[in-house]
């Protein structure tokens, strides 16, 4: 009877042939936000705020609104009470006066009473600067304190709203079902040097450039290294000089 011939063990990708793959798309995700960096090198924010409990509450409020909408309401609203205290004398009535034209204003509006209670009772009246504190004020989630993290203190924080997952997803940076996976995956992926200003690129860039409906694909300054097939434009191949450049990007 013939011998079965002995088989071979299966051989495991080794790390020599998937390091240049990785190697690559690293470079495709660096190049992405040297782009964003050349074409805005100091992004910014479009909530207007004078403080960081200004910019806190603006952040609670822009919740399913619009930063013009908001800024609309507030722009009174913070002459008025740019503080805490000046807050809680101004009243929940006034308060919602101010901002009835938000989206859930009443509920907004009790949040902010109620944080700027907080704030005085917890925080001497200001703004902490940690998540788990900033997260425990009523109104505050996970992307709010990212938001004023970023902004008012600088951090390298990434907070994902609607535009920044569908930039991640077509950008192929990362892939998660959730803001919280997607997060995670941007932060795994970008280098340490953009990390502080990529959360307004990409914000600013699904909102002017990538748009849910209608990508400005010909206007966009990383379409040669975008490959979604949501992407229309025919940009050439990577590296290939045919973007236009983007305004707010
Ligand atoms: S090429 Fe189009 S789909 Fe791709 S990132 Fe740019 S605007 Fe978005």
């Amino acid at each position: 009877m013939p011998t079965k011939p002995p088989t071979m063990p299966k051989q495991r990708p080794s790390r020599r042939l998937r390091t240049p793959k990785r190697a690559k798309e690293g470079q495709r995700v660096a190049e992405i936000f040297h782009r964003f960096s050349l074409a805005n090198p100091e992004p910014k924010g479009e909530l207007e705020h004078i403080n960081p409990y200004t910019l806190l509450v603006a952040v609670v409020l822009s919740a399913q609104a619009t930063d013009a909408g908001v800024n609309k309401a507030t722009r009174d609203l913070f002459k008025l009470a740019p503080t805490p205290q000046k807050m809680l004398a101004l009243g929940l009535d006034a308060l919602e006066k101010h901002i009835k034209t938000i989206g859930l204003y009443r509920n907004k509006a009790k949040n902010v009473m109620a944080l700027s209670q907080r704030l005085i009772a917890e925080h001497g009246g200001a703004v902490p600067h940690q998540r788990e504190a900033l997260e425990a004020l009523p109104g505050v989630g996970r992307k709010t304190a990212n938001v004023v993290l970023n902004i008012a203190f600088a951090e390298s924080t990434l907070a994902v709203d609607t535009h920044v997952f569908r930039v991640a997803h077509r950008l192929n940076l990362a892939k998660g079902k959730t803001p919280l996976e997607v997060e995670r995956g941007l932060l795994q992926v970008i280098p340490a040097s953009y990390l502080r200003h990529a959360h307004h690129w990409l914000i600013l860039h699904g909102r002017y450039i990538c748009r849910a409906r209608g990508p400005r694909c010909d206007a966009c300054v990383v379409c040669d290294l975008c490959f979604s097939p949501d992407k229309w434009f025919d940009c050439g191949k990577p590296g290939s000089d045919t973007s236009k450049g983007a305004a707010h990007t």
